[in-house]
């Protein structure tokens, strides 16, 4: 248990400069709290609820979202979800013309405070996002890659 936690300190003061940061910048009162910050228990870690509210108040940056589905639309690649391909316009016609789920790939404790480079970011599907992000106490997102392993494991398991 001690050993877990002095192994964890590097991570932990990232966590606390990272909330620091986050607090200091008012970015933290920019989101409500979400649902998804309690665990099934109904408790969750302090720091893991402000990171996850501070990530997704850096997710709704509209200015870096848009500049990174401009980026996915110059390389003429198909606007699509990078895990599953999900691709809004195919199942929802003009409705979901340009519509598409930012996410940061890299775990905030672990970028700090820089700011967030374009590759950092990954196009996904609500789904695929919230899976994402759906994580209990102590461990941190998992990303696009390996949600994709996730879906590839379990529809080789039998059912
Ligand atoms: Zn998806
Ligand atoms: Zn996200």
């Amino acid at each position: 248990m001690i050993q877990t936690f002095l192994s964890r300190e590097a991570e932990m003061l990232q966590a606390a400069e990272a909330i620091e940061d986050g607090v200091g910048s008012g970015e933290l009162h920019l989101l409500p709290e979400q649902p998804d910050e309690v665990d099934e228990a109904g408790a969750s870690a302090v720091e893991g609820r402000l990171l996850v509210r501070r990530a997704l108040a850096r997710e709704r940056n509209p200015k870096l979202r848009s500049m990174k589905i401009q980026h996915v639309q110059r390389m003429g690649a198909p606007l699509q979800c990078e895990v599953c391909s999900f691709d809004f316009v195919k199942t929802y016609g003009e409705l979901g013309k340009d519509y598409i789920e930012v996410h940061h790939v890299t775990p905030l404790h672990a970028i700090g405070v820089r700011e967030t480079k374009l590759d950092e970011l990954a196009c996904l599907c609500a789904n695929c996002h919230r899976m994402c992000h759906r994580a209990g106490p102590g461990e941190t997102w998992r990303t696009p890659a390996a949600l994709r392993r996730l879906i590839q494991e379990v529809s080789s398991q039998d059912r």
